[in-house]
């Protein structure tokens, strides 16, 4: 990028940027080998409708061997400007259809969803398409139960050839969820020609929902368009109870958010999923 921008930038270089860059670049090859090492892993936080847990959207960690856990918001955006999202992506991709593939003869886990979030360079990708349905193929993961969130960014650039993507890979029973929804650009004709299942308002229209009037106003106008375009709504962080009831009164009864759980590890999140199935016999 600095190349890109004219060498006179160069001169305006100065030591706390040059540790900026020695940084970013160390981060890259950390996490170039990170993948390889197995450094990697899925968080999953659960999706809840009407109280039950009804699937996870899956969020990947960083185990760093310096850093301890580092956050996707510290690495995600850098791995999309080097390209390293491509096999990074590849592995969250394999690992949630794993995971699938294991729920899926379970008693108790196997009517759970799998949310992956599916960056735009990713989603490009010309064997996109293709590297999905084998790995549904590979793993035996059941096709309907895994969902894609892409962002409002897809939208940009050719839009033909999304909608076109996007239902080859509906056609063989993949949904699609647009993530953030009401940050980035958004255009209503778009939205309507997109093959969704399921648009996520996003957290920040979902904050002050209680003492905002214009932020309520933002989230029911969603849910509403949700409702008549025939999607499914889904809101993201959720903290309080005051907020998921607001939600649930204005018609949108799926949510996930703090108040129930942050991502967990699997462990953690099947802990969870156990413990509010009633045992079988149980009195409700
Ligand atoms: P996102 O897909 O919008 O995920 C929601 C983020 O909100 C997650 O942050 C989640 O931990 C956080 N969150 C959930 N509930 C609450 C709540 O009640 N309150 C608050 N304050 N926050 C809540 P996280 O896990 O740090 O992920 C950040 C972003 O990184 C994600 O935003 C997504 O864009 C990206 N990301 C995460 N995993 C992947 C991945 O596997 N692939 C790609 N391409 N991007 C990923
Ligand atoms: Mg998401
Ligand atoms: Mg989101
Ligand atoms: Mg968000």
């Amino acid at each position: 990028a600095a190349k890109a921008a004219g060498r006179g930038l160069l001169r305006f270089f100065d030591p706390a940027m040059q540790v900026a860059v020695a940084e970013r670049v160390q981060l890259e090859s950390d996490m170039r080998s990170g993948i390889e090492a197995g450094q990697f892993e899925l968080y999953y936080q659960p999706k809840v409708q009407q109280g039950r847990i009804i699937g996870a959207e899956a969020l990947v960690r960083w185990n760093h061997p310096e850093r301890g856990l580092v956050s996707p918001l510290q690495f995600v955006p850098l791995a999309e400007e080097s390209g390293l999202i491509l096999p990074l992506g590849e592995w969250v991709m394999k690992s949630a259809c794993e995971q699938l593939a294991r729920w899926s003869t379970h008693p108790v886990l196997g009517h759970l969803s799998v949310s992956v979030n599916v960056s735009a360079l990713q989603f490009r990708q010309p064997e996109f398409a293709q590297q999905v349905l084998a790995t549904l193929a590979t793993t035996g993961a059941p096709t309907r139960l895994l969902k894609f969130e892409l962002t409002e960014s897809m939208l940009i650039g050719d839009i033909e050839a999304t909608i076109t993507k996007m239902g080859q890979l509906r056609g063989y029973g993949v949904r699609f969820s647009l993530d953030d929804f009401g940050t980035g650009y958004s255009s209503l004709s778009y939205l309507k020609r997109l093959p969704l299942d399921e648009i996520k308002i996003d957290q920040s229209f979902v904050r002050h929902v209680l003492t905002d009037p214009n932020e309520a106003a933002i989230a029911r106008t969603i849910i509403a368009l949700g409702a008549s375009l025939d999607l499914e709504v889904i809101a993201e962080g959720v903290e309080t109870e005051e907020q998921r009831v607001f939600l649930e009164r204005n018609g949108c009864d799926m949510w996930q958010g703090y108040l129930l759980s942050k991502p967990v590890s699997l462990a953690a999140f099947e802990a969870l999923v156990h413990a509010r199935t009633p045992a079988p016999g149980a009195e409700p």
